[in-house]
């Protein structure tokens, strides 16, 4: 049982001296303590008094072992960040990188309150066993770039398959997969449609980036020789038939009024990652006339190169209030909505809005505490502004995933915080001096 000065069950409902009730990995009750109180006399406290409860932040897409390029390479142009430095160095990654980088982005998400993500990279079955070994939840999907070569595409499609294929459940269910076609400008359109074939025929996902920037058309053009016209990149992909509701699309940066209709009535999932966005000057993507028209929206740091850090507290402000600048309007979007795109919206996104988001009874025990015990957070009026606005990851004290107890009272009871730095501090040393030679 988890008791808290505040409880958050959804964005909109928040209860003063509340309980949270678990029964191995699911919430069974959630109430005031008062009505609550003897109902569960035998079990188990966290108190939370002085604290706010509330339901497991989700990080809809990211590339979590890209923590080892951290600070890497900054200050540059997306295609030239990506073909000068990242795409270099990943040529040299192995697959215990992929490990390591991923076991130090689960601890860094582990104690700054998120609890599940949405993944894309590869050697996944390595990124499966850190998610895993951390607790934590998330949903991967191999990263497929096919540049129109056959041979290349059969065999990310093989790999992709592979990975569906042993991952899917790992973790008492905890890693879930989705298919990874990377972009429009690094999968053909035949590719994109036969990847989407293989999901449905697996039930599974598909997770792609859409619409990052201005030039992405172009891109196209250049890399098939398809000329979009007017269209923009999502009319073009909605035309090959991929968009549906179990498409999780990344950034949706340039599009469309038409377009954004076509996401809400597709019921598309869109990852917005503003800090990314900004950090690469790739643009500013529309989220309040999104919100406005229906599409479901969670909120994401992309892979820690382009961030720099996996701080979701962090995005959910930079989120809600860089739109209020762009549209020199500061009512565009609340404290509320963005708490909302961090839980359900992410929740969404990772397709398993059944389990997470909210602390309702039912869902997943994902729950995380923030102790309000700290000069930044005082006064308190209103518990969604502190945690928009005010809180930082590093308020975060106890965290529990799946009914269990990942950390407490900021001590990580899962990883060996120091080993698990150490590690990666040496893994990326390796990795860039392979790079280098
Ligand atoms: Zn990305």
């Amino acid at each position: 049982m988890v008791k808290g000065s505040f409880v958050v069950v959804r964005p909109d409902k928040v209860l003063r001296d509340a309980v949270v009730v678990v029964e191995d990995d699911r919430i069974v009750d959630v109430g005031k303590e008062s009505e609550l109180k003897g109902k569960y006399n035998r079990y188990e406290v966290i108190d939370g008094k002085g604290k706010v409860v509330f339901p497991g932040l989700v990080n809809c897409h990211t590339h979590a072992a890209m923590t080892l390029f951290r600070g890497y390479a900054d200050d540059m142009v997306l295609s030239e960040w990506l073909t000068k430095k990242i795409w270099p160095i990943e040529a040299h990654l192995k697959p215990e990188d992929v490990y390591v980088g991923t076991l130090l982005a689960c601890l860094e998400m582990l104690k700054s309150g998120t609890t599940a993500f949405a993944d894309m990279y590869f050697y996944m079955d390595e990124a499966a066993k850190a998610i895993v070994e951390s607790g934590l939840r998330a949903v991967i999907s191999h990263g497929m770039i096919e540049l129109g070569n056959v041979e290349k595409g059969e065999k990310e499609i093989r790999e992709a398959e592979r990975i569906v294929k042993s991952c899917q459940g790992l973790g008492d269910g905890r890693v879930t997969t989705m298919f990874g076609p990377h972009a429009p400008y690094t999968c053909s359109p035949e590719y994109l449609q036969k990847v989407k074939e293989i999901a449905e025929k697996y039930g599974v996902g598909i997770h792609i980036h859409l619409a990052e920037t201005k030039d992405e058309v172009n891109k196209v053009k250049e890399a098939f020789g398809i000329d979009l016209k007017n269209k923009g990149v999502i009319e073009y992909i909605n035309e090959l038939g991929i968009l549906d509701s179990s498409v999780l699309a990344a950034h949706v940066v340039w599009v469309s009024e038409k377009e954004i209709k076509i996401l809400a009535e597709k019921n598309v999932k869109v990852a917005h990652n503003p800090v990314s966005n900004l950090k690469l000057a790739s643009g500013v993507a529309p989220v309040p006339q999104m919100l406005r028209t229906g599409v479901s929206v969670g909120l994401a740091t992309d892979g820690a190169a382009s961030n720099n850090c996996l701080d979701m507290f962090e995005e959910m402000k930079v989120a809600a209030i860089v739109h209020k600048a762009y549209n020199f309007d500061p009512t565009v979007v609340s404290a509320s909505e963005i708490l909302e795109m961090a839980t359900t919206g992410g929740a969404k996104a990772l397709l398993l809005e059944k389990d997470i988001g909210t602390l309702e009874i039912g869902k997943k025990a994902d729950i995380v505490i923030v102790d309000l015990k700290k000069p930044r957070l005082t006064p308190l009026h209103n518990i969604v502004s502190h945690l928009v606005y005010a809180a930082k990851g590093d308020d975060v004290c106890t965290v529990i995933v799946d009914g269990k107890v990942l950390m407490e009272n900021h001590v990580v009871k899962v990883l060996d915080e120091n080993k698990v730095m150490e590690l990666a501090q040496k893994t990326a040393e390796d990795l860039i001096s392979r790079a280098q030679t």
